[in-house]
């Protein structure tokens, strides 16, 4: 009599003897074990997770809308620490969508824009999240930096001109524009007065103000189709700006110590109330209000339209670390991808990222000196390695202190 055949796992190769539970085919000739079956699923439920968290179109139902909770997984997948700030990022995304959504009923209520300001010292991540969040809802997205923004008449880019880089970004599909979202950088540097020593700044700054503002509050803008100066023979492309959402970011140097004063000089006259003197130094930015931004110089009419305000921390080590190893673009994973196109596995030995934090510390770039330093340590490396066909290459901490002080990279440091 011929042997009876024994089934096993057609993922896993386990048979009943070795503990798989097995689940016969209909035909009763193969088997999957409920381990996989477990796993497939698993699989399954994050890529649909993965699918709802991005490339969402902007129409459609909220139920499709991928929640607050889940904007933020997204975020932590890119984007280190900064708990706050990407809470309410996704709150005003959130609302956002459901500010787009809202049905046209005759109750009166509208739901407002809710532009974000981001306020947080620089290399923090804060072009960081609003790239990711643009990422995540697939809609055109562009950053300007509000520093080169000029009234019309001064030298400069007119303020419009933002309007046409979202243009180019959305392939100018004027609609998917209109639902685009803007990074103003440098938000800070445009007060109308204050320490800027530039007169021209001084004299554009609220001109400039007064030219975002229109934008903040939605109104349509006739828009250069290229950029640049208006001139009368262009034909310009009209874009409503109520739907696009603004966020904002800047350093705000200082703005701890305003914080700080404003929280003290409250507390006059409830001196049992020692909570607020208890506050850290370090943390007076995480009670950061509107009224703290008067007085870089921006107009009320702008902070009023700005009305979701968050704050990101300086990145300290532990941090600086976690964005060299762990996002999912990060920068040792970038190089391991390169060196692994030449067939060769590359590390970075643990005692090696701890002394590129620390010269990114000492040389106070915070995570925008990540790359350069990883980039000056590698150089050479990824000269010389493609030509000497090794399978593995391992960057010790000595090797990148060589290259580290061989490049005096302190000249570049602030
Ligand atoms: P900011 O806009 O606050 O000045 P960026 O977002 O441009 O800073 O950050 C500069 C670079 O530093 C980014 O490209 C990113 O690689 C890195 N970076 C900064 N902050 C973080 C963070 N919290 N998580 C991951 N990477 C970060």
């Amino acid at each position: 009599m011929p042997r009876k055949k024994t089934i096993s796992c057609i993922f896993c190769g386990r048979t009943v003897d070795q503990g798989a539970q097995l689940v016969p085919s209909p035909a009763g000739d193969a088997a999957v074990c409920i381990d996989c079956v477990e796993a497939i699923h698993g699989m399954i439920e994050g890529n649909e997770a993965d699918a709802r968290a991005t490339g969402r179109p902007m129409d459609g139902n909220i139920a499709d809308v991928p929640k607050p909770k889940e904007i933020k997984d997204f975020l932590d997948r890119y984007v280190i620490g900064q708990d706050e700030a990407k809470r309410y990022l996704a709150v005003a995304v959130y609302n956002h969508y459901k500010r787009l959504l809202q049905p046209e009923t005759d109750d009166d209520v509208d739901i407002e824009k809710s532009n974000i300001i981001l306020v947080g010292p620089t290399g923090t991540g804060k072009t960081l999240l609003a790239k990711t969040i643009a990422r995540l809802l697939d809609v055109p997205f562009t950053i300007v930096d509000a520093t080169v923004l000029t009234q019309a008449g001064y030298v400069g880019e007119d303020i419009e001109s933002l309007l046409t880089r979202l243009l180019q970004a959305a392939d100018y599909d004027v609609d998917k524009a209109q639902r685009g979202i803007v990074f103003i950088d440098e938000i800070d540097k445009i007060g109308r007065k204050g320490d800027n020593p530039s007169i021209t700044r001084d004299v554009s700054g609220e001109g400039v103000q007064q030219g975002l503002l229109k934008l903040l509050e939605g109104s349509v803008v006739l828009v250069p189709p290229q950029g640049g100066r208006k001139h009368p023979e262009q034909k310009m492309i009209a874009v409503d700006t109520k739907n696009i959402l603004f966020i904002c970011g800047g350093a705000f140097e200082g703005i701890e110590q305003k914080v700080a004063h404003r929280l003290n000089s409250r507390v006059v006259g409830y001196a049992t109330d020692n909570k607020v003197r208890r506050i850290r130094p370090e943390d007076f930015i995480k009670y950061v209000a509107p009224q703290d931004l008067k007085s870089y110089g921006l107009i009320p009419e702008i902070i009023g339209r700005l009305p979701v305000i968050t704050h990101l921390e300086a990145l300290d080590r532990d941090a600086l670390l976690r964005v060299l190893t762990e996002p999912r673009n990060a920068i040792t994973r970038q190089y391991e991808k390169l060196f692994a196109m030449d067939g060769v596995a590359l590390t970075f030995a643990p005692d090696c990222l701890e002394y590129i934090v620390d010269k990114a510390v000492e040389f106070k770039l915070g995570a925008r000196g990540l790359r350069s330093i990883v980039e000056t340590i590698m150089v050479d490396a990824m000269f010389e390695v493609p030509s000497k066909g090794e399978k593995e290459y391992t960057v010790t901490r000595e090797y990148a202190r060589e290259r580290v002080e061989a490049a005096h990279l302190e000249a570049a440091s602030v």
